[in-house]
């Protein structure tokens, strides 16, 4: 298998890893794209998205958007976010094995998507809410993903008729702040911090580290380079690929 990363880069952070006690992964949208998503972000699907429904996903996703425009919300949503495959990878299975080993203190996702079905980690944060989990935005009535996907037009509420809206972060608005500690304490506790992907929301959460404590962080990305943020690697070999090489 040929990895772009420098094989001596690639030694180093495999010893790291079989050194380390507490790694947190935190998991970004490359890791969605893995399992058969797609990164709304991207050129191509805010194009798309424009020339489909007359907005980019950013705008369509933001709290002001569903407040004014519910009805072309859920057509967007329902058509592209709740039909977004989010399969099991061989990254999920390398962060599987270091559970075993005990090593993998917990997992931040940052994906509204959630954990892949199959997939078991013991501690996740999920730092953007999940489409499995809505809520009736008058009575509180919560809702799983069929009702919301073979519902006809707007989700509404079966027992009160007011619309239903899923718990997953817009943007615009900030994350809950018990969702954010967890996963601040989580990162802080991490001696290795893989962080597998970028999120939609320009959040810089993994940098709030204390910059005296000692914790190895590597950042998985195609378009970044490592100037551009606070981290001693910038893998851009797919995560699919690089993890299992360095968790064997
Ligand atoms: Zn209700």
């Amino acid at each position: 298998m040929k990895l772009e990363t420098d094989e001596k880069v690639i030694n180093y952070i495999r010893g790291a890893i079989k050194d380390a006690k507490n790694i947190v992964a935190v998991i970004g949208i490359e890791m969605l794209v893995e399992g058969g998503g797609y990164d709304l972000d991207s050129n191509e699907e805010t194009y798309r998205a424009e020339t489909l429904y007359g907005y980019t996903p950013e705008d369509m996703l933001s709290a002001s958007f569903f407040n004014a425009k519910i009805e072309r919300f859920y057509r967007f949503y329902k058509n592209e976010i709740l039909t977004m495959d989010n399969k099991s990878t061989p990254s999920y299975e390398a962060l599987i094995k270091l559970q075993e080993r005990g090593k993998l203190l917990g997992v931040i996702s940052q994906n509204f998507h959630g954990i892949p079905v199959g997939v078991h980690f013991k501690n996740v944060v999920e730092l953007n809410g999940n489409v499995n989990s809505n809520k009736c935005i008058r009575c509180g009535k919560r809702f799983g993903f069929n009702y919301m996907r073979n519902a006809p037009g707007i989700p509404v509420c079966d027992q009160c008729q007011a619309a239903i809206r899923p718990n997953i972060r817009l943007i615009g608005e900030r994350v809950n702040s018990n969702v954010m500690t967890a996963a601040v304490n989580m990162c802080e506790a991490a001696d290795v911090l893989l962080i597998l992907g970028k999120n939609m929301y320009n959040d810089r959460l993994e940098y709030s580290v204390d910059p005296k404590q000692k914790q190895l962080k590597i950042l998985f990305s195609k378009e970044e380079t490592l100037n551009d943020r606070k981290v001693d690697f910038v893998i851009r070999d797919e995560i699919r690929l690089f993890l299992p090489a360095v968790i064997d």
